[in-house]
């Protein structure tokens, strides 16, 4: 799912503290960089659920990005890291501090040797599209995943085998110092969907990858869209949602241990464990933030009750719900 609106101004009372508080946005000095209060991440999440940000920003550039860490350390602030928030579960009554959305940190470079450097903002799938329609080999898995390029470094996003470990020359990383460091896959510890990034306060502003240049056109352009189409038709993409909410433990799937318990069709308020992929939790009617974490809970205890096994979320569960 694209999430191509930008961030609704609303003046939403701040569940949090249950305070309702006038706030005006802040504007960085020295940058063109607006620091907003209490944005709704409903919008800038694909479950379009969750409150506000009590603070929110979009850097445009590295810069930016150095200056709205060093406002929010400054406060001793919390930060939170937004890409496309496809992986996202806000709490309804939102996250405190400052929220850095990567969305309009948008440049890259495709070299001839079939090299690409992007910022942590541009969307996976577009760097896919991009790569099969030169023939250049590597990405074909990548088209049916929403999420930005930084946030599917950090998860090691991945479908049909492939994974963007596989592909990873090197990222750069914003410290909580403000200093830039490039990283190698190693030191990143890389392995299914989680890299050493989950849970550090390091921020990805940049990554390169390699994929192999010379392929046929016709061909990568093929398999990329069968990849797509194979993808529509098992997986629900007409309703919000997280794409797989569980991880997959051995030797079944998360889909096939849910389906097998009935559990297709359950709803807990607006959320429903999906039909076509039992995996998938959707907002099917103005689902809360606390329906769905309400039905994670219940597919994670029937599980457990039945096959003796804990699914462990996918989702990064964030904010207070
Ligand atoms: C319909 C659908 C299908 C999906 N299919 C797949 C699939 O096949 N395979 C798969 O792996 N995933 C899939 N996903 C999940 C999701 O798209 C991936 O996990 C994606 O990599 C998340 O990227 P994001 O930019 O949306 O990250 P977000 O959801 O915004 O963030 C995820 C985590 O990364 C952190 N983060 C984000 N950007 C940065 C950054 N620049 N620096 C530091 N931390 C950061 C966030 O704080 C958060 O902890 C699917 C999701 C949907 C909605």
């Amino acid at each position: 799912m694209t999430l191509s609106s930008d961030a609704p101004r609303t003046e939403t009372r701040f569940l949090y503290t249950g305070q309702s508080l006038t706030r005006s946005p802040i504007q960085l000095p020295g940058t063109a960089c607006t620091i907003v209060p209490r944005v709704s991440l409903a919008n800038l999440t694909s479950f379009r659920v969750g409150g506000p940000a009590e603070w929110y920003v979009a850097p445009r550039s590295i810069e930016e990005m150095q200056a709205s860490l060093a406002w929010a350390q400054a406060r001793s602030l919390p930060i939170t890291l937004l890409g496309a928030g496809s992986n996202l579960l806000v709490g309804d009554r939102g996250i405190l501090g400052l929220t850095i959305a990567t969305r309009h940190l948008r440049h890259s470079q495709f070299n001839e040797d079939g090299i690409i450097t992007a910022s942590a903002g541009e969307p996976l799938a577009r760097l896919a599209w991009r790569s099969a329609k030169r023939g250049w080999r590597g990405l074909e898995w990548a088209v049916g995943i929403p999420g930005s390029l930084g946030g599917s470094v950090v998860m090691n996003a991945g479908a049909h085998r492939s994974c963007i470990a596989d592909r990873l020359l090197e990222a750069v990383v914003l410290n909580p110092d403000g200093t830039l460091e490039c990283v190698t896959p190693e030191e990143l510890c890389f392995s299914y969907r989680t890299s050493s990034l989950q849970g550090d306060k390091r921020l990805v502003v940049e990554a390169t990858l390699q994929l192999q240049p010379g392929g046929d056109r016709e061909e990568v352009m093929a398999q990329t869209n069968r990849n797509l189409q194979h993808r529509k038709k098992t997986q629900p993409y007409h309703l919000p949602s997280c794409g797989s909410v569980f991880r997959n433990p051995k030797p079944h799937p998360a889909g096939w241990l849910i389906e097998q318990l009935g559990l297709k069709g359950y709803q807990i308020g607006g959320a429903q464990v999906a039909h076509r992929h039992a995996n998938f939790i959707l907002n099917c009617d103005r689902a809360k933030a606390r329906d769905i974490l309400q039905l994670i809970h219940h597919v994670q205890e029937k599980v457990e009750h039945h096959w003796s096994l804990t699914l462990h979320p996918e989702v990064k569960l964030i904010g207070e719900f």
